[in-house]
């Protein structure tokens, strides 16, 4: 089947209650993982660039690859979304590109810095869904700022940094006011009509989330709960969602990487939040913790080697495992079949 758009592949999971996986990419191997894990499980999955990854692969070979995907695996429902869309322009490009899901990220300034007013942010996002949903196109919009609840801070810069591949975010002014108010994100979905909503809940991107076991002190679930509960119609999405597992932390301090020690949000605060209207779940930091670990493994214990094959294909195993792990963990895995586009 061609590429499908979010919103076929969310309405299904929000009727069969299961979440389901949004994976970065930024190259042939990533698209291969993700592909493998869920035809070896038999999930739909969300395909996912930022604009860094676009800028990185380039759009062409970037689409082409997407098309490969969709025609080694037909039976697979696979969504392509452009991830922080900084702008109206970012998206249109996304959408001539193939995209089948735009993600209008007008909670912060085109600078993907500056937190954005509400009527901006309202107005950018509204402007995004008229033009794709006239192609077929989903949008996912985001009101509040993702950021750590434990600095007390919003993490500014977070879609630039996302884009950077910078691991820690820049912190400033700000704090709990900039988790999502639940009545402004009701406000919010009437005022635009989107299909997804990114909330913000004390997530934040890179591997440095927390720096501690996180509990509703600093990962506000119930801020989900209370937005579902006013909205109970609409997709919930969770950024800065991986898990960064202690194993995969081990792995790459042990082949000589340097990690400090991290907490990540656990699986099931994800699973929490799936029922409760949760339906898109980022995870992208794991999948490149993992694939780093492989890679180091192969240099240090055997470092004659050269061919790139040789830690790539152990690089996109370790990737793949992860996807496994997270399609069956939400739900996803043995419904691809079960959608109907
Ligand atoms: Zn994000």
């Amino acid at each position: 089947m061609p590429l499908v758009n979010l919103r076929t592949v969310l309405d299904h999971a929000a009727e069969n209650s299961y979440g389901v996986a949004a994976f970065n990419v930024n190259n042939m191997e990533q698209i291969q993982a993700i592909m493998e894990a869920a035809n070896e499980c038999d999930a739909p999955v969300i395909v996912q660039a930022s604009r860094g990854a676009r800028a990185y692969s380039q759009d062409n070979y970037l689409r082409h690859l997407m098309l490969a995907a969709v025609e080694l695996y037909p039976h697979i429902p696979v969504v392509m979304h452009q991830d922080h869309g900084n702008s109206p322009k970012t998206c249109i490009s996304a959408i001539e590109n193939g995209f089948t899901s735009v993600m209008m990220d007008g909670s912060l300034l085109e600078d993907a810095k500056t937190p954005a007013p509400y009527d901006y942010n309202v107005k950018v996002t509204r402007e995004v869904v008229g033009l794709a949903h006239k192609q077929g196109v989903s949008v996912e919009g985001e009101i509040g700022c993702l950021g750590s609840l434990e600095e007390k801070k919003p993490a500014h810069g977070a879609a630039e940094k996302h884009d950077a591949e910078l691991e820690e975010e820049p912190q400033a002014e700000g704090a709990m006011s900039h988790l999502t108010d639940p009545e402004e994100a009701e406000r919010f979905v009437r005022d635009t009509q989107v299909d997804a909503l990114a909330v913000a809940i004390g997530t934040s991107h890179g591997a440095y989330k927390f720096t501690r076991q996180p509990d509703g002190e600093i990962l506000a679930m119930g801020v989900i709960e209370e937005i579902h509960r006013r909205l109970p119609n609409t997709h919930l999405v969770m950024h800065g969602s991986s898990s960064v597992p202690q194993e995969l932390q081990d792995e790459i301090r042990k082949y000589g990487g340097k990690m400090n020690q991290t907490w990540g949000v656990p699986v099931e605060e994800i699973q929490r939040g799936i029922k409760h209207g949760v339906r898109k779940i980022n995870v992208d930091t794991d999948n490149r913790m993992a694939m780093t670990g492989a890679i180091r493994k192969v240099f240090a214990l055997t470092p004659e080697k050269f061919d790139p094959r040789d830690y790539l294909k152990p690089a996109r195993e370790a990737m793949k495992k992860v996807c496994i792990d997270r399609m069956v963990a939400f739900g996803q895995a043995g419904h691809a079949r079960k959608i109907k586009v």
